[in-house]
């Protein structure tokens, strides 16, 4: 039976076992900004190394980059994003909430009341989601920059560095992860709209007739890469934006939805970008970006952009809320994280059944060898019983447990998180048991 796991239940867990604390807690918490804590951490660093093995590793045509958050100003202008990336306001006079107009109810909107208190609602307003900064000790339009709110632009302008520096020939992709930041009006869902976050995107360059191929081709590609993180397909689907959702730039685009706690939401954008970008980077900066492609007898043109933006630390939320489960063992209620192993923050706990006659002195020492591979984690204390309920409510898919026999025939008992299997197996034998049965996972999901 499939769990469902409440938000509540998913915040309680992230705090109690350090995946992610409110940011400046001792203060008070700043609104919607989040810590990621010693496991949050790991984790996040996970799921951003698989995207980015998939994405570069498995792809000879894939190269990556990391670009600065603060770009020059005229980006922004040439990216459209200075003039487009809004949203509509609107006021309440009375209780002086603010809305984003397309997500107050049509009757709302109508009757211009507000939807918290009755009051008289203001008329839309344009606002731009952009963070503004200066650069430099004065603070004048003239030094005036933004925080990046997606991180695609860093790649469009580098576009001609990585074709001469990296001699990529089209078709090719750059991939990158990074901070992005959106003065967001309605924050809310822990981590998943938050102002600062993390992207992954990948903008995949192409000849403009071939544009129709690749984005079936990434649009496909992408949803499998949640299955392969162990997401459950029954709660990932696609959904078309209808011309009123389309972003400035995008001439048809996909989002892969999750089900999370609070209803179907987006992942992940897959766009058609057309030669939007790079077009009006060359208006802009007036520099050529053409591409002259030797494999298409010498023809000139503007690639067209074929775009995946998926958020790093919304994945994070997808993969907790889909990992969480809660089952019985022997009476007692068990939380699990049933996280994919190479997601987990700790691959292996390590247990001596009793700290006495030796057997913490072995469970170290199987440890230390462990660690070379695996993060692992050293745990003497409390009932077995306890101590393996401790790793499963993390995720930790195996646990290592020495017991009086292995100081005889060095041989331990290996479980498993999920099914709970316990297998006897000898300590020279760990290392390679562990890691086959991450590739089986990695395999069969
Ligand atoms: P939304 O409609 O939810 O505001 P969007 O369509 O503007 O999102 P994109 O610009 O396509 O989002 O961004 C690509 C991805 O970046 C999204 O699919 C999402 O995973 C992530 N993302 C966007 N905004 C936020 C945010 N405020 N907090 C966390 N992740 C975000």
């Amino acid at each position: 039976m499939e769990s469902t796991v409440s938000m509540d239940m998913l915040v309680s867990l992230c705090k109690r076992r350090g995946f992610i604390y409110q940011s400046s807690e001792i203060y008070g918490g700043l609104a919607s900004a989040w810590d990621y804590g010693p496991m949050g951490v790991e984790l996040k660093n996970r799921v951003q190394n698989f995207w980015w093995r998939e994405m570069t590793q498995l792809h000879d045509n894939i190269v990556g980059l990391d670009a600065s958050i603060l770009m020059h100003p005229r980006v922004w202008e040439a990216s459209g994003h200075v003039e487009n990336f809004t949203d509509p306001l609107v006021d309440c006079k009375k209780c002086k909430q603010r809305f984003r107009a397309d997500q107050i109810p049509e009757d709302n909107m109508q009757t211009h009341t507000c939807p918290d208190c009755g009051g008289e609602l203001t008329d839309p307003r344009q606002f731009n989601l952009m963070f503004r900064t200066h650069l430099g000790p004065v603070e004048s339009d003239g030094s005036l920059v933004y925080l990046r709110p997606e991180t695609a632009q860093g790649i469009y302008v580098n576009f001609k560095n990585v074709v001469q520096t990296a001699r990529m020939r089209v078709p090719f992709g750059i991939a990158q992860v990074g901070k992005a930041f959106r003065n967001e009006i309605t924050t809310k869902n822990f981590i998943f709209r938050t102002c600062e976050f993390e992207q992954m995107e990948m903008q995949f360059f192409i000849h403009p007739s071939e544009d129709e191929k690749y984005f079936e081709q990434w649009k496909q590609e992408r949803f499998e890469f949640y299955t392969k993180m162990g997401i459950r397909a029954s709660r990932l689907r696609f959904h078309q934006h209808g011309p009123d959702e389309l972003a400035h730039y995008a001439k048809i685009a996909f989002d892969i939805q999750y089900e999370f706690p609070f209803g179907w939401k987006e992942l992940e954008g897959i766009h058609n970008r057309t030669d939007y970008d790079l077009r009006r980077h060359m208006e802009y900066s007036k520099k050529d970006l053409t591409y002259l492609d030797d494999l298409r007898e010498g023809e000139r043109y503007i690639p067209y952009v074929i775009e995946t933006s998926a958020g790093l630390t919304r994945t994070v939320l997808t993969v907790l809320a889909d990992a969480y489960d809660e089952d019985e063992v022997e009476g007692e209620k068990r939380v699990v994280l049933r996280l994919h192993p190479e997601l987990a923050p700790i691959t292996v706990g390590v247990f001596p059944l009793v700290k006495k006659d030796g057997l913490a002195e072995l469970a170290q020492e199987v440890e230390q060898d462990l660690r070379q591979d695996f993060a692992t984690f050293y745990d003497q204390g409390g009932a077995i019983g306890r101590r393996y309920r401790r790793q499963d409510e993390i995720g930790t898919p195996f646990g290592v447990t020495i017991d009086y026999q292995s100081k005889e025939d060095r041989t331990v008992t290996l479980r498993y998180r999920d099914t709970m299997e316990q297998v006897r197996v000898p300590i020279a034998e760990l290392c390679d048991r562990i890691r086959r049965a991450i590739r089986e996972y990695r395999r069969t999901g």
